[in-house]
């Protein structure tokens, strides 16, 4: 790999996605499909730059913490730097449309661009990601008044945004959330704290807050939520009741600020039907899972790089320690890890495209006849189906080997890799958030599971038997084994389905395995266009195979009893 704009990314530019269609769907058949695309390379190619110059500031201030100056957190200079960069360049809220100034670019590339942006600096993605996610919320479900009082401000970098959900006693349970929404003479008030928020001292606050006329019967459920807009600037100019209480101090991603958010009866205007708040900010946080992924791919790949030039240059026993073939192996499950993430996140992020383009071309073209209409429609569905099992998996795949892949390279740095000042000791310290927030690990394996519940493994085998036996060549007995793998998770996953417990039990497994058969797909389609990649899809499948094979026969044979084994050994501790 060399520097910002790789193969990884490049290829997914090229024939592995079907640009024509993508571009023709959304914007007509007259369109310019080769200019679209020089355009989408143009912006990743100016975004690589910009990291390339962000990198070297980033981890020399990675340790200065965000200040809390009269009441308004300050981030250190490289996030202030960072920022200002990307905004000259107009790389900030790319996921608005056009009428409000921005370039609604598809979510596969807005998501290679928090990747390269996270690579060089973990803490700036995440208001950048913010910036772009909390615009398309607003897009999705605010008013006219609020699309054009904000939309275009959030393009220019003017204003930023926040995502406000968490209390001290609704973290991953967000049914335990207490913040309180009252109308007054037709204006809402909100009344409330929030924990953990990042970047707490921006201009916009999405927040999620109980409607005060059905608290108590909605009360530690998700229903009764209302989700509100709440800027710290009233429109007339006068400042809001939101107060910052303080700033956390954390072990990682310190130049990303962390608040205690205060409503002290602040003024909010309601977004998304009363009482359908949580539903909006799923679809806000699924944008955000697969933002974090991208975060987690981008910390992982810099840790990949700083190990594989560590082992060339250090050596012992007289050679380069990458000589040894431990390392080797290592260092290759370092690669394949990082590639792996990424293909599940690019599969997911061009299945979102796709919808955005039926959902674009079924809305101009009126003329469409009735069988092509539904034709369309049972596709748009399928999509969605499978996105929404994708998602949740593409953030856990991404973050859990993210915290390996940090972890493991300071094992290949040895000493030098325990020091404070050493680079991928940032990154680990940096990457281990990305289990956490926007649903931790857990929290996605059970959505996972959730979706797997509903019938959505069929779906996306469907999709992938038809794409694995497409596959020619030396890749056909690869597909065959994944083929067998497939097979291998059906059963398996239909004597889990027959215990509830039994399968949140077993989530973490079957999410793995499921990841495996997708990216071991994903990654021999990638072998077809591109040989040189023949080798990693070969060892994705020769490795992750047998770890399918393992998990369904330890999920084939359990049962619930395993709980209560569980119960038995953490005793032994209690
Ligand atoms: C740096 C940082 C930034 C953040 N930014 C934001 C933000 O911008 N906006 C915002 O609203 N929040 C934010 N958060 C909050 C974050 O989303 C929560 O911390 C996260 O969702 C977990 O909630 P919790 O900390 O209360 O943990 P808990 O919910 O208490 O979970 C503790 C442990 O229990 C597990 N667990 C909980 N429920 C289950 C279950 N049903 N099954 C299995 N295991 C379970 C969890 O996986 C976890 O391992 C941020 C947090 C941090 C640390």
């Amino acid at each position: 790999m060399a520097g910002y704009l790789h193969d990884g990314l490049l290829i997914y530019l090229g024939e592995l996605v079907d640009w024509g269609t993508y571009f023709r769907q959304r914007k007509g058949d007259d369109v310019d499909v080769e200019a679209e695309r020089a355009a989408l390379i143009g912006v990743l190619e100016t975004c690589a730059e910009i990291c390339a110059q962000i990198e070297p500031e980033a981890r020399e201030g990675w340790d200065q913490p965000v200040e809390l100056v009269d009441g308004e957190p300050v981030p250190p200079p490289h996030i202030q730097a960072g920022y200002e960069r990307l905004r000259e360049v107009g790389l900030l809220a790319l996921p608005v449309r056009e009428e409000y100034g921005g370039f609604q670019l598809p979510s596969l590339i807005c998501n290679m661009t928090l990747e390269l942006v996270s690579r060089a600096d973990a803490s700036l993605m995440t208001i950048m990601g913010l910036q772009g996610g909390i615009a398309q919320d607003i897009q999705e479900y605010g008013s006219k008044e609020l699309r054009e009082r904000y939309l275009p401000r959030f393009v220019t970098g003017e204003i930023q945004g926040s995502m406000d959900l968490t209390e001290a006693q609704a973290g991953s349970d967000l049914g335990g959330i207490v913040t309180r929404a009252t109308e007054e003479d037709g204006r809402c008030f909100l009344d409330g704290e929030k924990i953990f928020i990042t970047n707490g001292g921006a201009e916009i606050h999405l927040v999620l807050a109980r409607d005060d006329d059905s608290f108590d019967q909605s009360k530690g459920t998700t229903k009764g939520l209302s989700l509100y807009l709440c800027p710290r600037t009233l429109p007339d100019g006068t400042p809001n009741a939101v107060f910052i209480d303080r700033l956390e101090h954390k072990l990682g991603i310190h130049g990303s600020p962390t608040a205690v958010v205060r409503f002290d009866h602040a003024e909010a205007f309601r977004m998304a039907e009363k009482g359908k708040g949580f539903k909006a900010m799923l679809n806000l946080m699924n944008h955000a899972r697969l933002g974090v992924a991208a975060q987690g791919i981008g910390i992982a790949e810099a840790a990949t790089e700083e190990a594989i030039r560590h082992s060339k240059e250090r050596k012992q026993f007289g050679m380069p320690i990458g000589e040894q073939p431990l390392m080797k192996n290592m260092l290759a499950r370092m690669v394949l890890n990082v590639e792996g993430s990424r293909a599940l996140l690019y599969r997911c992020a061009v299945l979102i495209d796709r919808n955005q383009a039926i959902e674009a071309y079924m809305a101009r073209e009126k003329d469409l006849g009735e069988a092509e209409r539904a034709e369309l429609q049972r596709l748009w569905e399928r999509n969605e189906v499978r996105i929404r099992l994708l998602t949740p998996l593409a953030k856990y795949v991404a973050t859990e080997y993210c915290d390996e892949i940090t972890r493991l390279a300071i094992q290949v740095l040895g000493g030098i890799g325990f020091m404070a000042e050493s680079a991928v000791g940032k990154l680990h310290l940096d990457g281990i958030i990305t289990t956490i927030y926007e649903g931790t690990s857990e929290i996605q394996v059970s959505f996972a599971l959730k979706e797997i519940g509903k019938g959505a493994l069929e779906t996306v085998f469907d999709e992938l038997r038809k794409e694995l036996g497409e596959l020619t060549g030396e890749l056909v007995p690869l597909a065959e084994k994944v083929l067998a793998g497939i097979e291998l998770i059906t059963k398996a996953s239909s004597a889990l389905l027959t215990d509830f417990s039994y399968a949140l039990l077993c989530s973490r497994p079957e999410a793995e395995m499921v990841s495996h058969v997708v990216v071991a797909t994903e990654l021999l389609k990638q072998a077809q266009v591109v040989p040189q990649r023949f080798d990693l899809a070969a060892s994705w499948v020769n490795r992750k195979l047998l770890e399918v094979e393992m998990h369904a026969r330890r999920i084939s044979t359990g049962s619930v009893d395993r709980i209560a084994r569980c119960e038995s050994i953490i005793g032994l501790f209690e």
